[in-house]
């Protein structure tokens, strides 16, 4: 019998976290837990792996277990289903965790851009961020592109800028594309902008011949709150914080940082820094708590005064967790991730390509 979340839901915290250990401890090896970096506390706990989007992309396709649950966002859990075998089950707690960057761009007007952009003479290699529909990674992988993390970043770029007579687009999160790009020497007026919601991307088409990355207008929601006034903040009260930052956020603030990289970069960086050292750090902010919780011996802080929390990551809550696993014990699966064979064949070519390069 499935069981209904809103006897779930009328739990306390503990008593959830509880009988999901009780849950977990049945399904034993049946099931894997994966938890991703800016998952609060509570959930971090019960992972069996916590990682990245790239750590847990690797990880997921060398699990052996029947269930996957993943504690992210949907698009991680759509990677993972087509990284893993037919008959494994991967399960996302809570439907309504997506991702608002991954939204702003759909397979459609991703595929009108490359045909628009191919229009004017250009060979498009596109690069998807993995925070994106695996639809769109289909429309990636069909035109010989490639998905790429913000820790692999840096690699596939190169790789991209490596390939003759190609111009790149670089979907969806601009400031990853500009941050990456740009530390590779590509110079700003070689990167217009592609508004999807114009129907010629709105940069006129000299700029699109003469680009070397097209950068497609999309952002992430909780990186672009921090802005340069935090940074200046800190510079003016107290000169001696290191400022690190993710390339998820702005040009301006990642450029007046002393530090920029992935969420694995911020980890091991705040992991070997000395004790005593002071740090600002500009990103999700449940990592950066985390971070100053395992490093009392170090000053860490939030880069900005103002929360910034991944609200969809946080919807995967105890409750949300109990009601899956226990619905398993059941032998009901519920939130099921299942990507259609026509996308996963070649969304997969977009993510083997990365794994390959990476
Ligand atoms: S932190 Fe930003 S990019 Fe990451 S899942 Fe949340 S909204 Fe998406």
């Amino acid at each position: 019998m499935p069981i209904d979340f809103a006897t779930i839901r009328e739990l306390t915290q503990d008593q959830a976290l509880e009988r999901t250990q009780a849950a977990r401890a049945e399904l034993g090896d049946r099931l894997t837990i994966l938890g991703h970096h800016y998952q609060a506390d509570e959930i971090v706990k019960l992972a069996d792996i916590t990682g990245d989007s790239l750590e847990l992309s690797r990880r997921a396709a060398k699990v052996s277990s029947e269930y996957i649950v993943f504690c992210g966002v949907h698009f991680m859990a759509e990677s993972a289903d087509m990284l893993t075998a037919f008959h494994q089950k991967v399960i996302l707690p809570d439907l309504a965790a997506g991702c608002s960057m991954a939204d702003m761009a759909t397979h459609e007007e991703l595929e009108s851009a490359i045909e628009y952009l191919e229009s004017l003479g250009l060979s498009i290699l596109p690069i998807t961020y993995v925070n994106s529909s695996a639809a769109v990674k289909k429309v990636v992988g069909a035109h010989g592109g490639v998905v790429c993390t913000s820790t692999n970043a840096p690699k596939i770029v190169t790789w991209a800028l490596g390939q003759t007579g190609k111009t790149v687009l670089f979907a969806p999160d601009q400031h990853l594309g500009r941050n990456t790009s740009f530390k590779l020497g590509v110079s700003l007026d070689q990167m217009p902008l592609w508004d999807p919601k114009i129907h010629d991307g709105g940069a006129g088409e000299d700029a699109y011949r003469n680009a070397r990355v097209i950068l497609w207008k999309g952002h992430c929601s909780v990186h672009t709150r921090m802005n340069k006034s935090d940074v200046d903040h800190w510079r003016a009260t107290d000169p001696e914080r290191k400022i690190l930052v993710h390339p998820e956020c702005t040009f301006e603030v990642t450029q007046s940082a002393d530090l920029a990289g992935s969420t694995s970069f911020i980890i091991s960086e705040l992991a070997k820094a000395p004790a005593g050292s002071k740090w600002a750090v500009g990103t999700e902010v449940n990592l950066v708590k985390r971070m100053a919780a395992l490093h009392p011996d170090k000053d860490i802080q939030p880069l900005s005064k103002i929360q910034c929390l991944c609200s969809t990551m946080f919807r995967i809550d105890p409750w949300h967790l109990c009601w899956v696993l226990e619905n398993l014990v059941e032998g009901v699966v519920v939130n099921q991730i299942v990507v259609d064979e026509e996308t996963r064949q070649f969304a997969t070519q977009a993510l083997d390509r990365m794994l390959e390069l990476s």
